[in-house]
């Protein structure tokens, strides 16, 4: 018995469960489904992109997308101790003030830019040193790259030619401009949740740390939240929780495992036979994703892969943490708005010095750079839902890509800034000739039609049981599962947006703030079911269709 079991050792589930252990006098259980060990690819920088794919890669495939040519996605997401952080691309960026305060004035109380300032400082130690943004002295690392690439170098001069601005720092208030992006490393090696937080904090007698450890349902007594049933290797356990059961498996492990312990859409329960414990219409639903095309051109240069793996590489990463495998590949960005009238960026822009065209995994040799437009805020909505009661089977997976014409403008936009970036001096004459997006695409519908083909997933989902107050919220400001006792989700399913930046500094300052919520609350009163509000702009309209849609697509 314990008293917060967290499920999940992810960025948000480090977090918590160390900062819990802080205080001796409670005892705190993470549990994490994937294996044990910090695997070295996790640790060098440019190794992680060989993570994906692999046994601690939960290797999700969207449906088919329709407005995607019915291709299906391939959606990395880590099963490892620190979760997606152990494979992520190490990119340092909180998103725009105006998205914290978007959440506020969804239902977000306590979630405005103002309030969450102080815990990404609180997290983060700035290798700049301090001032009005940053801190020093947190857990972690945040970082300058040690090493740039000649062709990144020649992307960020190209951006100021095409008529960009400069930046020095994507966190400060305003976000426009390129410049190269920090990386959580320290002394060049990665910065995560579990190396920052749970590391140090597993010598504490009152945090038991459970690798290998698939939690496949909360256990409830009435609507009050009492522990979990886990599966360890063959067995099967029960595990109670004193005080609460805290759920922090990510963007599809969280709704994924609500589901299957009967708290979401009671129509879609009954289908699959679980008791229905909360009618949650919204868990698992305000799916998003940011979506990239990936743009390549060979180069006359050599690129970041080439040799990266040499003797005198491997020799100079291990002993001053320098050269290409210190590189994070997706070295530098800028942010644009595709719309001049627009309050904030909507668009990113990932410049790697080598072919990235699948973005994450491992890419084809030859020379190369890849400039990658993001949509940061799409219209669409996606949904999870439940393919099977099993736990081991995936759930069925639809974001819903590009079904408004306004997020496919906004990736034209991209595409046509992408080009006058590798158009303009001193990129123009490093580059030989556009391998991917079609380089003869010229009309709307060609390129269209290309971004159609091309896109991928950046892997930033959010949204699956978003905060709020409204009838689609899941849980409340205080993460609390509406309906429920003694039950929260904390991760980044519950953003209520997409972010204009990455997601996991986000993620953790999420976990940091709702320490000091769950410090300051002794009280376990279940949650009263949210108010239907449909005049709340985060309200969507449940699409009727959704429950029955997986089992057309069943032979897809
Ligand atoms: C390829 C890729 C690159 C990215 N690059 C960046 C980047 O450069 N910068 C950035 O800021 N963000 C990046 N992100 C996004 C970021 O890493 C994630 O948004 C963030 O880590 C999510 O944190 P989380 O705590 O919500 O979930 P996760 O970190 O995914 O943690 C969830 C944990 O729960 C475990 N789990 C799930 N289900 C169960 C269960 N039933 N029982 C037990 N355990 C379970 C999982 O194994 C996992 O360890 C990237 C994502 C991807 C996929």
């Amino acid at each position: 018995m314990y008293d917060y079991i967290v499920v999940g050792a992810g960025s948000a589930g480090c977090v918590l469960a160390s900062r819990l252990a802080e205080d001796p006098r409670v005892t705190v259980l993470l549990l994490e489904a994937g294996p044990s060990g910090e695997p070295l690819r996790s640790r060098v920088p440019s190794a992680y992109t060989r993570l994906h794919g692999s046994a601690r890669d939960w290797s999700y495939r969207t449906s088919p997308q329709p407005g995607l040519d019915g291709r299906r996605v391939t959606w990395s997401a880590g099963r490892t101790l620190g979760g997606t952080g152990a494979m992520n691309a190490m990119i340092y960026l909180r998103g725009h003030p105006s998205d914290y305060d978007r959440w506020r004035d969804a239902g977000g109380t306590g979630w405005g830019y103002r309030d969450v300032l102080p815990y990404f400082l609180r997290a983060q130690h700035q290798e700049r040193g301090a001032s009005l943004r940053h801190a020093v002295g947190g857990p972690i690392s945040v970082a300058d790259p040690r090493d740039v690439h000649p062709l990144s170098c020649a992307f960020v001069g190209a951006a100021f030619e095409a008529g960009l601005s400069y930046t020095s720092d994507f966190n400060a208030d305003a976000q426009d401009g390129a410049w190269f992006f920090q990386v959580t490393q320290r002394d060049g090696v990665r910065s995560n949740a579990a190396t920052a937080y749970l590391r140090p904090a597993r010598r504490r007698r009152n945090l038991r740390v459970m690798s290998g450890a698939h939690v496949t349902r909360v256990l409830f007594d009435r609507a009050r939240a009492t522990g979990v049933q886990v599966r360890i290797g063959r067995t099967m356990q029960d595990v109670v929780a004193r005080r609460e059961v805290i759920v922090s498996a990510g963007a599809i492990g969280s709704p994924h495992l609500l589901l299957r312990s009967g708290i979401g859409p009671a129509e879609h329960l009954r289908e699959h036979r679980i008791p229905v414990v909360a009618d949650l219409p919204g868990v698992g639903g305000n799916l998003q994703d940011h979506l990239a095309v990936p743009m390549a051109w060979t180069t006359k240069e050599r690129s970041l892969r080439a040799n990266a793996h040499s003797l005198g590489n491997v020799v100079r990463y291990s002993g001053r943490r320098q050269g290409p495998l210190s590189s994070n590949v997706l070295e530098a960005g800028a942010f644009v708005r595709s719309r001049a009238e627009l309050a904030a960026p909507d668009l990113m822009l990932l410049f790697a010095p080598a072919f990235a065209l699948g973005l994450s995994s491992d890419e084809p040799g030859g020379d190369g750079f890849t400039i990658a437009p993001v949509l940061l805020r799409p219209g669409a909505r996606g949904r999870v839902t439940l393919c099977s009661t099993r736990a081991e089977d995936p759930p069925h997976i639809d974001p819903h890509y590009l079904i408004t014409r306004r997020d496919v403008d906004t990736l034209l936009a991209g595409v046509a800034v992408a080009r006058q970036i590798a158009d303009a001096e001193p990129l123009a004459t490093l580059r030989d000739s556009g391998v991917l997006l079609g380089h003869d695409a010229r009309t709307r519908e060609e390129i269209t039609d290309c971004i159609r083909r091309d896109a991928r997933s950046v892997g930033d989902a959010v949204g699956t049981c978003k905060m709020g107050r409204d009838s689609m919220a899941v849980v409340d400001p205080s993460l609390r599962v509406y309906g429920v006792k003694a039950l929260r989700v904390i991760d980044a399913s519950v953003f209520p947006s997409a972010m204009g930046g990455t997601a996991e500094a986000p993620t953790i300052m999420l976990a940091e703030r709702a320490i000091d919520i769950l410090r300051a609350d002794t009280t376990f009163d279940a949650v009263p079911l949210p108010q239907d509000d449909r005049n709340s702009p985060s309200v969507l309209p449940m699409n009727k269709g959704w429950a029955t849609a997986h089992y057309l697509d069943k032979g897809a």
